[in-house]
């Protein structure tokens, strides 16, 4: 883990899910945070829904579990804010709870760690707040109805770290990296405004144009 604080002041906080954006794609996280655009389709307008039912919920107590929805949480280490789905207090043994925060997807587990980065990220933020350790959580993904445990081991934390100072750089710089035609772009909400396929396209003949004027 790095000491490594990022931000002074709390203006300077970056919302949390721009780390799942930008581990999916930095062109996505940039066209998001930076352009602020946001195309609502059927699938996010589904992932809203499910997420606004998740924090409505409010507050339940379940035998030995305490359940908080929609709870505030920031790291100013790493310079983060955000909201938790759910965040359950196990009770371990007197008046001790272990922490245990669960992400609500609408699809299913992806190919890359977006989705345990940002779990990991709000774990961060809790050990930070509530000064306690969070070993693991769980995503639920709504395709498949099933819960993916997630242990918060020490490189999925130093891919996390990396992931908020990548993000950062990107934010501050301002520039909206060149899309990369990619399998997963077919799955991307941003395709039809991305255009990945033609942009990308575009920019190999301008590449080419000023090769061949430079050669020349
Ligand atoms: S369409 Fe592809 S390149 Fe464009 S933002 Fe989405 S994932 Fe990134």
């Amino acid at each position: 883990m790095t000491d490594r604080t990022y931000i002074n002041d709390e203006e300077d906080l970056i919302q949390l899910s721009s780390l799942q954006h930008f581990v999916f794609c930095p062109r996505q996280c940039a066209l998001i945070h930076i352009e602020q655009v946001w195309d609502e389709n059927r699938l996010t307008a589904e992932g809203r829904i499910m997420h606004e039912r998740v924090h409505e919920e409010g507050r339940e107590s379940r035998g030995a579990i305490r359940i908080e929805r929609g709870m505030p949480i920031r790291s100013l280490r790493l310079g983060l804010i955000g909201k938790t789905d759910v965040v359950e207090f196990h009770k371990i043994e007197g008046n001790k709870w272990q922490a245990f925060p669960v992400e609500y997807k609408r699809g299913k587990p992806k190919p890359d760690d977006c989705d345990k980065v940002q779990l990991c990220a709000q774990a961060i933020c809790l050990e930070e707040m509530l000064n306690l350790s969070v070993p693991a959580g769980a995503i639920y993904y709504g395709k498949t109805h099933h819960r993916l445990d997630v242990e918060f081991n020490d490189p999925l934390r130093k891919e996390t770290e990396e992931a908020a100072s990548r993000t950062h750089a990107l934010i501050q710089a301002g520039i909206t990296p060149a899309p990369v035609y990619d399998k997963k772009c077919e799955r991307c909400s941003l395709v039809t405004f991305c255009l990945p396929k033609a942009v990308g396209k575009k920019r190999s003949v301008q590449n080419y144009l000023l090769e061949a004027r430079r050669e020349g």
